[in-house]
């Protein structure tokens, strides 16, 4: 994770390089930020700074070696406690902590803004109040009173270190006040008045703050490739909590697809009876959510076209998704989804300029009745 990918918040960015560079670092750093905020990108941001043997001025350089293993967050220097609740059925204590490691690196690489809810569900905690625990005070411990691997420095981040049970708290308290050299605590807390003042008092406080909408727009834009009208319509739900954009925009796709290929099932089969129910289903929406239904299909589409035309790996979809193209694909030809590209397009522009959404939807799922199986068309 590097500075420059992560949105906004140039403040705090600013603060941590000069930090770096004129060597003024704090030895505990307390990144505080209410959910959804970016502090665990920013902590793992300022981790990768540090090692990097080849840093610029406002970033770390992304391609030494330091660089490379932080990207994995396989970085020997760089090392991470999480909270954990127990998971089911699982006995060999040894092997649940090699592949919980795993599961943390993945979920950092795909979910770095993620919740603590985020995270039990990603590996499959019970539903049970999750800990950092006396045992892994000890870890932290031992882990630090060995020389650095590779970098000159260490980092310990510490995830939700309000989550540390009392006596892993008060396991950790002398060597937070006192490190070993070259060693940097960063903690990375939602919730800074859940902590023991003997915490915070040995801190630096660094305030991330919540992204405002033009920022998680524009992320939103870049990463998952949406349209700015949709993007922005979500930015301001999220109200700068990047989380739970990512849990909109699921959520929205989610329905969308599911719509969709309801709606191509009717048209491909002709079954007018669901088509009038889709229809009023349709007219029921509000107009926001006629209009993304219209952009998703014109962008399902689109996808179907890249991927008749050999064109694969530059589509965008993921999943299930995928899966709904490729069968799609298989019965449809090129000449067939360039019309109903056409034809949705065109309902969408009639939409826009107020034509009954319930009439608009009709006579668009008629024609690509026609176009989808143009077979019986004579008949
Ligand atoms: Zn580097």
């Amino acid at each position: 994770m590097n500075f420059s990918s992560i949105p906004g918040s140039a403040e705090v960015k600013k603060v941590l390089t000069e930090a770096v560079k004129s060597n003024h670092i704090a030895h505990a750093q307390l990144f505080v930020g209410p959910e959804g905020a970016l502090n665990l990108p920013m902590a793992l941001a300022f981790a990768n700074y540090l090692h990097c043997q080849n840093r610029n001025d406002a970033d770390a350089c992304g391609t030494c070696p330091a660089c490379s293993r932080n990207a994995k967050f396989i970085h020997p220097d760089t090392h991470f406690v999480f909270p954990l609740s127990n998971v089911k059925n699982d006995k060999d204590e040894d092997r649940f902590k090699a592949e919980i490691l795993k599961s943390w690196r993945s979920f950092l690489t795909e979910n770095p803004f993620g919740s603590l809810d985020d995270w039990t569900n990603f590996y499959g905690g019970e539903d049970k109040l999750a800990l950092i625990s006396r045992e892994e005070s000890r870890e932290i411990v031992k882990a630090l009173s060995l020389k650095p691997f590779e970098s000159p420095y260490k980092v310990m981040i510490i995830w939700q270190p309000e989550l540390m049970h009392p006596s892993a708290a008060n396991g950790i308290l002398k060597i937070l006040e006192e490190p070993p050299p070259q060693t940097f605590f960063v903690l990375v807390s939602n919730a800074p008045d859940k902590l023991l003042p003997t915490i915070i008092s040995r801190t630096q406080i660094v305030t991330v703050p919540l992204l405002d909408d033009t920022d998680t727009e524009q992320y939103l834009v870049e990463k998952f490739r949406i349209d700015p009208e949709r993007a922005s319509r979500i930015a301001h739900l999220a109200d700068g909590n990047l989380a739970l954009a990512a849990r909109l925009l699921e959520k929205e796709e989610d329905n969308n697809s599911q719509q969709f290929a309801e709606w191509m099932r009717a048209c491909f089969k002709k079954s007018y009876g669901t088509l009038v129910y889709l229809a009023d289903q349709y007219h029921a929406l509000d107009k926001l959510s006629q209009r993304n239904l219209m952009q998703y299909s014109i962008s399902m589409m689109r996808e179907t076209m890249l991927h008749l035309a050999g064109a694969g790996e530059i589509n965008r979809t993921r999943g299930e998704e995928r899966q709904f193209v490729q069968d799609f694909s298989k019965i449809m030809d090129l000449t067939k989804v360039e019309k109903s590209y056409k034809l949705i397009n065109d309902a969408s522009y009639h939409l826009e300029r107020n034509a009954s959404a319930k009439m608009t939807f009709l006579d668009l799922s008629l024609q690509l009745s026609k176009t989808l199986s143009p077979a019986e068309k004579n008949g």
